[in-house]
């Protein structure tokens, strides 16, 4: 008999605790239908900032630091190649076609990312973001490794 009462008290407080959550306000949402909006401060993949003036062209000058200062090693650049004079000069007043500085190849894996900012805090350009994407989900690992390149052109397109 004890061990009834007991039990019957038990559900009682379960379903008073159950109750409480039913009828206050909801605070997650139903995705896909729904997705959050306090995203402010989210720090999802990172992302390049893009030039303001070509915004298909990333600010990022090449200047590695992002790649030394990530403790995890997951961003991977390839410097841009200037042309050298002799190679930029084919015309007659041997003009030099000056290119920007830039990246050829800019990867990021997200597997490796701790969000520790460190990139982005040392880019001398600011020219590394956190995006807000909170739905950066796979079952492929392949799909984490990420052209950041690619990404800026897809967002003009
Ligand atoms: S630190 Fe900034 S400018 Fe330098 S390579 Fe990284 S993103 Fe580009
Ligand atoms: S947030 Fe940290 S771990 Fe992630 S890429 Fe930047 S420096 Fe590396």
């Amino acid at each position: 008999m004890g061990e009834d009462v007991l039990g019957l008290w038990s559900l009682v407080k379960g379903l008073r605790i159950t109750g409480a959550f039913f009828f206050s306000k909801q605070v997650t949402v139903h995705y896909p239908r729904a997705c959050v909006d306090n995203l402010a401060t989210f720090r999802g993949p990172i992302e390049l900032v893009p030039h303001p003036e070509d915004l298909s062209r990333p600010l990022c000058i090449a200047c590695l630091s992002c790649v030394s200062n990530c403790p995890t090693g997951a961003i991977s650049v390839v410097k841009k190649k200037t042309l050298k004079p002799v190679d930029a000069a084919p015309d007659e007043n041997k003009t030099v076609h000056k290119i920007p500085k830039g990246p050829a190849k800019f990867t990021y894996d997200y597997t490796l990312c701790c969000q520790c900012g460190l990139c982005a805090e040392n880019c001398p350009k600011r020219a590394i973001r956190f995006s807000g994407n909170p739905y950066c989900a796979s079952i492929n690992k392949k799909d984490f490794e990420l052209d950041l390149l690619e990404k800026i052109r897809v967002n003009m397109g």
